[in-house]
């Protein structure tokens, strides 16, 4: 009986043990690029100290578990609904999860969202050092505070309110000839800004994506259909600092939906370090038979811009497609040209890719 007891004692400690524990984490799956890492980040969310739901401790929870390596938490400084319960303090948020993020070996950023109505629109500021400064009346002001303290400024959902009051205005170039405006959100939540996608290519702005995200995420782990808005970011190392060079360098791409969006330098090589390509496995007469593994949580959709190949291709996430390849000259390496068309390099343009096919040597006999 004594034993039994002891047993069930020692059962107990160790099912509280676990509870204790954060849940388990699900990667993210896109691969790293040659000499940067790729970075899962998510630099636009709030929490009760602004109009969020959640305490800031729980959003670096969230992020562990659905696989993120870097968050921003962003309350608004000018808009606190619940004032009445949570007193106005910018720099809470950020104190309260920097413990949980190192226990986490999660990157958090300091930051915060500068809230004026539409136009100019919201601003996150991210990197800051104190939020405090950028209390103030004058919006301008409050973007210069935030550069006087080498924060990364991005403008947040454009056109949320409609195009007309997301037009780019004299402000907005006042900001951009100060070098007080580096990037602007091409994606936020569950919206795609096409304005503001052209905008950072036109004037070399970084591109962004977040998820903003106001209530709890109850998502267990990221998959391709079901995930946070987020940003790539292809980063020298894991590091604050480095993910900072990296944002101000432009070096990222943003998970949206089932899409990339990025600048066309950054997707060509994405795409390559995602799909791979052995050797065929069978070449007959007039045809070979060709395994492509897609690494990545995109179902990579393909469109032939060629001669070679289905005309129509997908390689779903974390799969290995077989592929049968009608060829006059089944031995040569083969160029098979397509169109990725869920890589988004501007507007309505998706990324041209070719899959090389290594020539095999030994043709099969019958
Ligand atoms: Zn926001």
């Amino acid at each position: 009986m004594k034993r039994l007891f002891l047993i069930l004692t020692a059962a107990t400690i160790l099912v509280l043990g676990n509870l204790s524990q954060a849940a388990e984490r699900h990667e993210i799956a896109f691969p790293d690029l040659p000499g940067y890492k790729t970075l899962k980040c998510d630099l636009h969310m709030h929490t009760v100290f602004s109009d969020g739901y959640v305490w800031p401790t729980v959003r670096v929870d969230e992020a562990w578990r659905t696989g993120l390596d870097a968050i921003a938490i962003s309350d608004h400084i000018e808009y606190q609904p619940f004032k009445g319960d949570v007193p106005t303090k910018h720099n809470r948020p950020y104190e309260l999860a920097a413990d949980r993020a190192r226990q986490m070996d999660l990157l958090l950023i300091k930051a915060t969202e500068i809230t004026r109505s539409t136009p100019p629109g919201h601003f996150n500021a991210i990197f800051i050092s104190d939020a405090n400064p950028l209390d103030t009346e004058s919006f301008v002001e409050a973007v210069k505070q935030a550069n006087d303290q080498e924060a990364f400024v991005f403008w947040n959902h454009q056109a949320l309110y409609g195009e007309e009051n997301g037009r780019w205005q004299d402000v907005h170039t006042k900001l951009y000839d100060n070098k007080w405006l580096h990037g602007m959100e091409v994606c936020g939540g569950k919206r795609y800004y096409p304005s503001a996608h052209k905008w950072c290519l036109e004037k070399n702005l970084t591109m962004m994506g977040n998820s903003d995200i106001h209530r709890p995420d109850l998502r267990k782990k990221s998959s391709p259909e079901d995930h946070r808005t987020i940003t790539l970011v292809f980063a020298k190392e894991k590091t604050g600092p480095a993910l900072k060079e990296a944002l101000r360098e432009g070096r990222t791409a943003v998970w949206f939906k089932l899409q990339i969006i990025g600048r066309k330098e950054l997707l060509g090589p994405l795409f390559d370090q995602c799909v791979m390509i052995e050797k065929p496995h069978l070449s007959e007469k007039e045809k070979v038979w060709v395994k492509v593994k897609n690494i990545s949580d995109l179902d990579i959709s393909l469109k032939r811009t060629g001669e070679l190949g289905p005309p129509l291709l997908e390689l779903p996430a974390r799969s290995t497609s077989n592929l049968r390849i009608s060829t006059e000259t089944p031995d040569k390496p083969l160029e098979l040209h397509y169109s990725a068309t869920n890589f988004l390099i501007a507007p309505g343009e998706s990324l041209d890719v070719v899959l090389l096919i290594p020539g095999k040597k030994t043709v099969a006999v019958k």
